[in-house]
C-alpha cells in the first residue's frame, strides 16, 4: 500500500513537471513570436544626388516611368538572402552608388547598384538601409512597387530562426503602414511576368534566382497566416495586359521649384510617462517659386502623422501634425526620424522626434 502511494506521488510529480515545461516552452515561443522586442537600427547606405539620378534613370529606361523623384508606393514585399554570409560584407555590397564591374550579367541593365530597404543579420538584428518609399534595385520588373528585405546568408548558411522571427515582425509592421498586396521570395518573382505590376520593358533582362527558397518562405508564411496577402499569380490567372501598364506618370507641370524652409524640424518632448500621448506641429513655409506638394510622410508605428494633401502656394505656410503614443515604445530614450518626401530639390527631408519615456 505504502509502495503504491509512493508510485502515485512520483506519477503526479512527473506529470506536473511535464505540464510545467510544456507551458514554459509555449510561453517562450509566444513571447518570441509576439514582436515585442522588434528594434530597427538605422544604417543608411549612400543615397546622394548621383544615386537618386541613377534610380530615376532606371525607372525611366526599365519601367517607362517619367518621374522626377525616385519614390515608390509599396504594394509588395520581396524577401532575399544576400549570398554573402557576413553582415559587413553584405552591407558593403549595397553601400556604393555604382554597380561593381564584377556584376557583368546585370551591368548592361544600368549602372545603379543593387540594394534593399532592410538587411537582417543572422542574429535577427534589423538594419534599415533606405526609407521604405525610395526605390531600391533588388527585383527585376517590380522594384517600382517592392520593399526589399535582404537576409545575411546563402545556400550553405541557411537563414536562422532569429532571422525568420525578425522577418515576420518587420513584415507585420510594414503591412500596417502600406497597402501590401503580395509577399514573395525573390525566387518567385518571375511569376509576375505579364501581371499589371510587372513593368520591365527589356524582355531579355531576366535572371534565375534561388533565394531565399521555398522552405524559408513556407515557414515565414505560416508565421504570418493571419495576414491576408493576395495569392501569387500563376500564368493562367494573369489578366490581359492593358495599355496603361506602361504609360508613364505625367511629368511635373511646374517649371519653377518648390522649396521648404522648416520653422523647426525637430522636437524633444523631454520626460514622458509611459502611456502618455503627446502632440507636436512642425511648421514650414514654401519659399520656392512653384506650388509645394508633400507626397508622402512616413514615421514609426509609435506616431500618427497628418500632413497637408493640397498644393501649398509659394509664400504660403503649412504644418505637419504629429501625435506620439509613448505606450507603443519601450521605456528609455526614443529617437524617430520622420521622412518627408516633397517635390523639392532635394526631395527628402527628415524631421526628428525625441522623448525619454519613463518606466511604467
Ligand atoms: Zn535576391
Amino acid at each position: 500500500m505504502k509502495g503504491q502511494t509512493f508510485q502515485r506521488w512520483i506519477f503526479y510529480l512527473a506529470l506536473a513537471i511535464a505540464l510545467w515545461s510544456t507551458a514554459a516552452c509555449h510561453w517562450k515561443a509566444f513571447r518570441q513570436d509576439a514582436c515585442t522586442s522588434i528594434k530597427i537600427v538605422d544604417r543608411p547606405i549612400i543615397f546622394d544626388s548621383t544615386r537618386a539620378r541613377l534610380t530615376i534613370e532606371y525607372m525611366k529606361s526599365h519601367y517607362g516611368m517619367d518621374v522626377d523623384r525616385p519614390t515608390i508606393q509599396p504594394k509588395m514585399i520581396v524577401v532575399h538572402w544576400t549570398a554573402i554570409p557576413d553582415l559587413e560584407r553584405s552591407f558593403a555590397a549595397f553601400d556604393p552608388v555604382f554597380l561593381p564591374s564584377s556584376r557583368s550579367k546585370i551591368r548592361h541593365a544600368g549602372a545603379l547598384n543593387v540594394s534593399a530597404h532592410y538587411l537582417i543579420d543572422r542574429d535577427g538584428t534589423i538594419y534599415r538601409l533606405l526609407p521604405d518609399t525610395i526605390m531600391a534595385r533588388h527585383v527585376i520588373g517590380l522594384n517600382h512597387a517592392a520593399i526589399g528585405i535582404e537576409n545575411v546568408g546563402d545556400a550553405s548558411h541557411p537563414l536562422t530562426e532569429d532571422q525568420l522571427r525578425a522577418n515576420a515582425c518587420l513584415i507585420r509592421q510594414l503591412v500596417q503602414k502600406y497597402p501590401i498586396e503580395y509577399l514573395l521570395g525573390h525566387h518567385e518573382y518571375t511569376r509576375f511576368i505579364g501581371h499589371p505590376l510587372w513593368k520591365e520593358l527589356d524582355t531579355s533582362y531576366l535572371t534565375y534566382k534561388v533565394d531565399p527558397g521555398d522552405a524559408f518562405m513556407e515557414a515565414l508564411r505560416s508565421k504570418l497566416h493571419d495576414l491576408t496577402f493576395q495569392p501569387l499569380p500563376t500564368p493562367a490567372s494573369l489578366p490581359k495586359p492593358t495599355i496603361d501598364e506602361t504609360q508613364s506618370t505625367p511629368p511635373s507641370q511646374n517649371a519653377g521649384l518648390a522649396k521648404i524652409v522648416w520653422h523647426s524640424d525637430s522636437v524633444h518632448f523631454g520626460t514622458v510617462q509611459h502611456g502618455e500621448v503627446r502632440h507636436h506641429t512642425y511648421r514650414f513655409t514654401n519659399v520656392g517659386t512653384a506650388p509645394l506638394k508633400i507626397e508622402m510622410v512616413s514615421a514609426c508605428d509609435c506616431a500618427e502623422i497628418d500632413y497637408p494633401k493640397h498644393l501649398i502656394a509659394p509664400g504660403e505656410s503649412g504644418a505637419i501634425r504629429l501625435t506620439f503614443y509613448s505606450a507603443r515604445r519601450k521605456p528609455g530614450h526614443v529617437r524617430v526620424e520622420i521622412d518627408v518626401i516633397a517635390n523639392t530639390e532635394p526631395f527628402l527631408h527628415t524631421l526628428i522626434l525625441e522623448a525619454d519615456v519613463l518606466p511604467q
